[in-house]
This record gives structure tokens, sequence and C-alpha cells, in this order.
């Protein structure tokens, strides 16, 4: 047999030959995608041949037939729903974790990827002003961190409620009562549906979508009494769970921390934050307005694929009650060999026993870019979006629609229809790639600065290609 390494090199050697032609490409390559999923469907399928065929000819055909069909998502000129680029640092680490093949479940097993996680969650923990005791737990992404938060906030009110979850699950307990503000992320629900929590109870919400402080007080007053019709637990008053947000989709705004987490606890509810791109505003000192109170929750989620621009797919969630993330994501059987006083096994902390090393890209970007760093790869996201919105603004026909005060801008052009032509139009002129959706009932154009790579040239193009794709559904 040949030593392992020949089998590896030149498939490897092919891989870092298209991976350079794809990252070069970047800089000129249209951003769509100039093909569909069901065009390359005959390229990639067909009968699963009976004979295999050697790895490097798999890269190259792998390379060449799918690269009609990638979206230039790494380009600065792509600010297409909440995305982010990948640092290089983070890129090469995301290598090396393949190559190392460490099944990160365990601390004992792998304890060079254990103590990389451990150091790059304290440094997030740090950055971000979160508790220093929180555990952390590095998730496929923002959704699977949300539930997390959670999940631990379940055991937690369920618990507490004398309730004993593990061995009787949801049927018969008290109904957990969860608040939402009218323009959380979608995924909040579909985490609370994992859990078997239900619809939740939705509070509203100002222009900006931020949460009134004031009604989720009344809501959670409703809910406290049983006046609100809500069937309430064996304790007098159900536990209840409320979710706020940092970072809105469309505006980019905070739900008024300082007041919305008083409220909350004074009802003793459990606080948990969806910051999916948002909380990094907290690495921000000017931004310390919209953060401000974050940090008195007990569970925050977040992304380290959108913001901070690691490769997919990672998400980080931070539980300030230890207990309670463990007995929620933890299992105990006899052959995980654990150290019982220690710091959390990486598997106690997320909903996988066995996975990738997801947290040593985020530790390779975090040192590669040092606290100012971070710092300031925020501030320039925040910087081209106020430059976009400013420079937009001035066009004849634009209307700006949200203040913008982090990475988010939303944009109309008059009636629905001139706004999706526009849209259509920019997404078919290819120098830059943006997302139509819909906000306070109008279709809207989105733009997102996630990517650390967004310069000012970046941000010229992206006027430009608005102005004429404006100026072109005016001329039909
Ligand atoms: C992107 C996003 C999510 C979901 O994150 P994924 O990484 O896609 O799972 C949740 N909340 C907000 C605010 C988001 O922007």
């Amino acid at each position: 047999m040949s030593a392992p390494e020949e089998h590896y090199s030149e498939a490897l050697a092919a891989a870092v030959r298209h991976t350079r032609q794809w990252l070069e490409s970047q800089d000129q390559r249209r951003v769509g995608p100039r093909l569909s999923a069901a065009d390359l469907a005959a390229d990639f399928g067909g009968p699963l041949p009976p004979d295999g065929i050697p790895a490097t000819e798999v890269v190259d055909y792998l390379a060449t037939a799918a690269e009609p069909g990638l979206m230039a998502m790494p380009s600065g000129r792509f600010f297409g729903w909440v995305i982010g680029g990948t640092l290089p640092a983070a890129l090469a680490a995301d290598w090396l974790v393949s190559a190392w093949d460490q099944n990160t479940g365990l601390r004992f097993a792998s304890p060079a990827t254990a103590a990389l996680e451990e150091a790059a969650g304290r440094w997030v923990l740090d950055l971000l002003g979160l508790p220093q005791e929180a555990d952390v737990g590095f998730t496929t992404g923002a959704t699977m961190a949300n539930f997390t938060g959670l999940a631990a906030a379940r055991w937690r009110l369920m618990t507490d409620a004398g309730w004993d979850l593990d061995a009787d699950g949801l049927t018969g307990g008290p109904r957990i009562h969860c608040f939402v503000g009218r323009e959380r992320h979608d995924t909040i629900d579909l985490g609370l549906r994992y859990l078997g929590l239900g619809r939740p109870t939705v509070v509203p919400a100002d222009r900006e979508g931020r949460m009134d402080a004031a009604e989720l007080d009344r809501a959670l007053d409703l809910a406290r009494t049983g006046t609100g019709g809500l069937p309430s637990g064996g304790s007098g008053h159900p536990p209840l769970l409320v979710c706020l947000q940092a970072g809105n989709l469309h505006s980019g705004a905070f739900d008024p921390f300082r007041e919305a987490i008083a409220v909350a606890r004074s009802h003793g509810a459990w606080v948990h934050v969806d910051g999916a791109f948002g909380l990094w505003a907290a690495a921000v000192p000017e931004l310390a307005a919209l953060t401000g109170g974050m940090e008195d929750a007990d569970s925050w989620g977040t992304d380290a694929h959108k913001t901070l621009n690691v490769p997919y797919d990672c998400g980080i969630a931070v539980v300030r009650d230890a207990t309670a993330l463990r007995a929620a994501m933890g299992l105990h059987a006899s052959y995980l060999i654990q150290d019982a006083d220690g710091p959390a096994d990486p598997f106690e902390t997320v909903p996988e026993l066995s996975r990738r090393a997801r947290g040593v890209p985020v530790w390779a970007a975090l040192r590669s870019l040092g606290r100012d760093g971070v710092t300031e790869q925020v501030r320039q996201l925040v910087r081209h979006a106020r430059t976009l919105a400013e420079h937009l603004a001035e066009l004849d026909g634009v209307e700006v629609l949200n203040e913008v005060s982090y990475t988010q801008v939303s944009l109309a052009f008059g009636d629905d229809a001139t706004t999706r032509a526009v849209t259509a139009r920019i997404i078919a002129d290819g120098r830059v790639w943006m997302s139509g959706s819909r906000w306070h009932g109008r279709d809207i154009l989105r733009i997102s600065v996630s990517n650390w790579s967004t310069d000012d040239a970046d941000t010229a193009v992206a006027v430009e290609a608005v102005r004429d794709a404006l100026a072109a559904v005016r001329a039909q």
C-alpha cells in the first residue's frame, strides 16, 4: 500500500487550482448564476455509474460543471439576504478542519479542536460583552443556535415549574407561553415548532420593527393573570419565554433591550436574543446604543457565517445557565468518557454528537482580525450601508424606507410593479445582486452589506447599477 499522502496530493492540488480560479473570478464575474438547478440536473444526475473514477477527475469535473451554477456570494458586490463572505484565515482553517477530520464531540478525543473552540468561545463572549460564565456551542447556523438557546429555556422553565421534562415530555405539563416581536425572523417560530412550544404570541413593533416594550408588558400581564384566556400551569402563573431580536432583516433595527428585558424580568420570563447578524454590533463602541442591555438576557444565538465571515456552516449559541443547556443538549452514555467537573464537552452544548470542528474557523477569523480588526470589520459594513443609503436617496424616484442604523437598507421605487421591475433588472444586469422582499405590505429591494471585502468601488458600482436599472425601467 502506498503512503496515504499519495492518494491525496493530486486531488488536493486540483482543488487548490480550482479554488484560486473561483476566488480570482469574483472581481470580474457577473454575480448571479448563469444556469438553474434544473439546467444542471443532467450534468450531475442520472444513475450512479458502476465504476469509479480517480479523485482528481472527480474534482476537475465538479469544479468545471458547477461553475455556471454558482452565485458569487464571496464577491464584494453580493448584497443579497444576509450572507457574508469568507476571510482568508477562516477558509484556510476550514480546509485544515476537513483534513484533520476530528470528531469534535469530546474534549478527551480531540483536545486540540476542543481547546480551540473553547478559546474562540471565550473571545466571542469578551468581544460581544456577554457573561464570561456562559456556555458556548458551535452550531450549524443561527437557526440551530436559537433552537439551542430555546431548548435550554424550555428545560429551565419546565424544571422550575416542577415538571420533569426529560421523564414526562411536554404532554400534560404546563404550557410555556412564548412572546416574539412582530418582525422576528421566521426561524424563531421554527425553533419553537421543533421544541413543541406552539405558535407564539406576537407583540406589536414600531415602524423599524422594534418590539414595543409597553405592549410586551401588557401581553405578559395577560398571560400571567390568565385573563388573556391562555391556559396556565400548575404553579399559578405559566412559564414565560420572550424572544428579542438584534438586527431586523429589513431595517437592521434592534429591539429596545434595556426596557424589554426589564419588563420580561419583572414577570419572571426567560429572555432569548436572536442576533444572527446583529449581535456583532456589540463589538463596535459607537453602536452601544443599539445593543445596550442585551447582555442581561439568558441566551443568545448568532451566526459566524454572516457578519464575522467564516465559511458555512457556523452559528454560535450562548447560554448563561450552563446547567440548563447541558441538561437540554447533553447525553450521558457510558461509552462517552467525560470529565465530570471540567468545562462542557462540545456535544453537551449543541444538538449533534459527532460533528466537524466548526469553531476552529471562528478562532482563525478572530485571531487574524484581532480585537480591533473585528470592530473595524463591522464598522466598515455599517459605513458602506450608510453610504449606499445616502447616495441612493439622492436618486430621483428612490425611497429609502428604513433608518440605516446597521447593515441593512430597504428601498422602494414608487409602486410595487416598478420596484419588482427594477429588482429584476438589477439581477439580470449582474454587476451586483440584491434581494427583493416584502415589508410593510410593499414590495421592496433589500441591500445587506455583510462581506468583509466590500469596498468603496463596490458600493459605487451598486449605486450605478440601481440608477441604470431604474432608468431602464422608466424608459420602457
Ligand atoms: C439568518 C438569520 C437567521 C437564521 O440563521 P441561519 O444561519 O440561516 O440558520 C435567524 N435570524 C436572523 C435575524 C437572521 O438574519
